[in-house]
């Protein structure tokens, strides 16, 4: 008989109306314990009763975690808000515009309804394998299905790989990166602010987790200065639809310029490694060079150097090389456009 796979085998349901009484739950319930919030990724484990938690929290009716506020020409964005309202948001449009477009360019306008930010930073690799259940390493087992002759590995990684090819699906997160966003956690111990790079984590420091939360520990809010604030902004996302899809692969930057020539800039990648990734030795060298196409060939192939294919997805370096190539001399070739 087929297995039934829509019913959700049972839990105990907690519905805090504040961060203090959601954070008591997570204290209380420790490992046991599962943080809901769109439920967008919650509900595909649990269906498919691959993950199996006790206790979930939900945080739909926290209402002190919605929202988006102006702080010091900044901004802080609740972690629950959607990411439709990130998209719409006047201030998230008007000064940090390449956090609009990675939110806008997620999944599908539904999903952006209910999905919220700090959901979407948080959310868990997609690789097949480990979304069907397979025991792979990031399950637990010891064994990595994807990186074989014959794994379905087109969507993973080429960089940092560590056993687990996996990569990070989130198209907010590079864009955080790039605005030099705070991410606000609160912890049994207190509130820990961890630069947006940070929050995230590769296989080689914990293989079962793409970031540094720990049972009883709540992600509340976003914080972006007003340090990029109306930069000159790049977002480009490449998928293989247009529309309800995971990056293949994305680059967000924010530049300062002086005329011609670079004078700051910050860029992250995703969909390249099992976290987000910040390039720090590109940044460092286009500063001081002029926006061309020769200082963005150049950052291209120092951003994909020591990049390592799997069977399936060769095509991510020279795919790699050319966003970020696009991202510092801002030029969109039409047949890229997404
Ligand atoms: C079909 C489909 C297509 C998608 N396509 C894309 C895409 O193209 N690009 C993209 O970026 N995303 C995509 N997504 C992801 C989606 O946009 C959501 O952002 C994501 O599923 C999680 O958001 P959520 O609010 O639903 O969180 P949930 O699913 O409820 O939570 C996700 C994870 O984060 C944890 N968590 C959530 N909030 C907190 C918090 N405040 N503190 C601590 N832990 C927390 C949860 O415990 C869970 O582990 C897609 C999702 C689907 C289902
Ligand atoms: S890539 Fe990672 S998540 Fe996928 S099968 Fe290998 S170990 Fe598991």
């Amino acid at each position: 008989m087929a297995i039934i796979r829509d019913i959700m085998p049972a839990f105990e349901l907690f519905q805090p109306a504040t961060v203090g009484d959601a954070l008591g739950l997570l204290d209380q319930h420790g490992s046991d314990a599962w943080v809901l919030a769109g439920g967008l990724d919650s509900f595909d484990w649990l269906k498919d009763r691959i993950k199996r938690p006790k206790v979930v929290i939900d945080l739909s009716q926290v209402s002190e975690l919605r929202g988006v506020k102006e702080v010091n020409g900044g901004l802080e964005i609740g972690a629950m808000t959607t990411l439709t309202e990130v998209v719409r948001n006047p201030i998230v449009k008007a000064k940090f515009g390449i956090l609009a477009q990675g939110a806008e360019l997620a999944a599908s306008p539904q999903i952006r309804n209910q999905g919220t930010l700090g959901g979407n930073v948080s959310q868990d690799a997609r690789c097949w394998y480990y979304r069907a259940g397979w025991p792979c390493y990031r399950a637990g087992g010891n064994i990595c299905y994807a990186d074989t002759p014959v794994g379905r590995n087109r969507e993973h990684a080429i960089l940092h790989a560590d056993r687990c090819v996996a990569v990070n699906p989130s198209d907010s997160a590079p864009a955080l990166i790039a605005l030099d966003a705070k991410f606000v956690v609160q912890t049994p111990k207190g509130e820990r602010v961890v630069d947006a790079e940070d929050y995230f984590v590769g296989p080689e420091v914990d293989i079962t987790r793409m970031n540094i939360l720990q049972p009883g520990h709540l992600l509340t809010a976003i914080r972006i200065p007003s340090t990029w604030a109306g930069t000159q902004f790049y977002f480009e996302k490449i998928r293989d639809r247009n529309v309800w899809d995971f990056p293949l692969m994305n680059v967000a930057s924010a530049m300062i310029l002086s005329g011609d020539t670079i004078q700051n800039m910050r860029i992250a990648v995703n969909a390249a490694a099992a976290r987000p990734l910040r390039l720090k030795a590109v940044e460092q060298a286009v500063r001081g060079q002029s926006r061309s196409d020769a200082t963005g060939e150049m950052a291209g192939k120092l951003a994909v150097q020591g990049a390592v294919p799997l069977q399936f997805n060769a095509y991510k370096i020279p795919l790699m090389r050319n966003l970020v190539k696009r991202a510092i001399s801002g030029v969109r070739e039409a047949a890229w456009a997404s």
